[in-house]
């Protein structure tokens, strides 16, 4: 008896790459650069290969902010612990580690909408 998978290695590349959810192949932004702050959030309305809407339900992506805590709180954490044993000092380290989450939040914001219409709409093989 095998256990269930939660996340595949695709699926994960998946989300991590901000590509369709449900085939895969087409980029989920308009502007692929991250860091393109005027056009961070522009979505196509619908995928341009397998057509899934992109906008699920009006105001869809309030729930991706939620998203974002499970990726920047462990990374806190970790530049903390890291930034600790370089420094000797938690103020200090957490500002750094503040400043670096601060910088990295564009495309963490990025995978926190990717993370979320990953949640509701899932790969079609046949595509
Ligand atoms: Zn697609």
């Amino acid at each position: 008896m095998s256990t269930p998978k939660l996340l595949s290695s695709s699926e994960l590349s998946s989300i991590m790459l901000c590509t369709c959810p449900k085939c895969r192949k087409a980029y989920l932004f308009k502007d692929r650069r991250h860091y393109s702050l005027m056009h961070l959030f522009d979505m196509p309305d619908n995928c341009p290969v397998c057509g899934q809407s992109f906008e699920i339900e009006p105001g869809f992506y309030l729930g991706a902010m939620w998203m974002s805590y499970p990726v920047i709180i462990p990374l806190e954490v970790i530049f903390i612990a890291a930034l600790y044993g370089i420094f000797g000092d938690i103020i200090i380290s957490f500002l750094i580690s503040t400043v670096i989450i601060v910088l990295l939040s564009p495309p963490i914001m990025r995978i926190a909408r990717s993370m979320y219409i990953h949640l509701f709409v899932h790969y079609d093989e046949q595509l």
